[in-house]
């Protein structure tokens, strides 16, 4: 019987989301990231949505040696709300998808100017209404910056190893997040991502895990594992 096969016989998709096995897998993640935590750089609130709004299809080290420079040209809402469009497209530009992300973070401090008094607002149903902002910018936000654990945030990290882990099945971020929100404890919604991104930066990557160094690695039943220790 492939190993695939025989994996999925041994644990079963039941099993897979038993409290008890969701609990050691986050028991672990406590133990080797106790102290994970966004790493887009920002200050306030304001500069973690536009960091996270940059932060699609670019890499949070990228972001991080952009919005510097941005945040000193543009401080506030109020600042970017007046901002021309080409400085800030030419500011972002190696964010990629430049003039949507220029145009969306403009956008949004407009909106947060003229509706929410220039401030954040910390709901979902709120940061929604935002040019740009999707479920994942505004759990970021609000998990990050508010503590407020509205959902989870679902990056390409989580989508993947929450697939691995046998945590869920599907592969929209939105069915996924779902799932996460169903077999995990609230008080470890913020946490998980932030533990999960750290484990898929430096072990379970996206083309070669490095299983023989994973903590999970007996916890975990994937297919495409590099190492097993039975
Ligand atoms: S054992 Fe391998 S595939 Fe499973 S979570 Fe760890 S690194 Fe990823």
């Amino acid at each position: 019987m492939p190993r695939r096969k025989a994996a999925r016989k041994r644990f079963g998709a039941a099993s897979d989301i038993a409290p008890e096995r969701v609990a050691a897998i986050l028991s672990r993640l406590d133990r080797k990231y106790p102290k994970a935590r966004c790493a887009l750089h920002h200050r306030n609130a304001w500069d973690l949505l536009v960091a996270t709004i940059l932060s699609a299809q670019c890499t949070d080290a990228r972001v991080n040696l952009v919005t510097p420079e941005l945040f000193h040209r543009f401080p506030t809402p109020a600042a970017m709300a007046a901002a021309a469009l080409p400085e800030l497209e030419s500011l972002v530009h190696t964010t990629g998808f430049f003039r949507n992300k220029a145009k969306n973070i403009r956008g949004a401090a407009q909106r947060i100017v003229d509706e929410f008094g220039g401030n954040v607002p910390a709901s979902m149903e709120t940061l929604l209404t935002l040019p740009g902002v999707a479920r994942k910018t505004a759990n970021v936000v609000l998990g990050s910056w508010f503590g407020v654990a509205a959902g989870v945030v679902v990056d390409t990290h989580v989508l993947r190893i929450s697939r691995r882990l046998g945590l869920t099945s599907n592969t929209a971020p939105e069915k996924v997040e779902q799932d996460l929100i169903r077999i995990l404890p609230q008080e470890r919604w913020i946490d998980y991502s932030h533990q999960i991104i750290r484990l898929g930066r430096e072990i379970c990557i996206a083309r070669k895990p490095r299983c023989a160094d994973c903590q999970l690695e007996d916890l975990c039943h994937s297919g495409d594992k590099t190492w097993r220790s039975s």
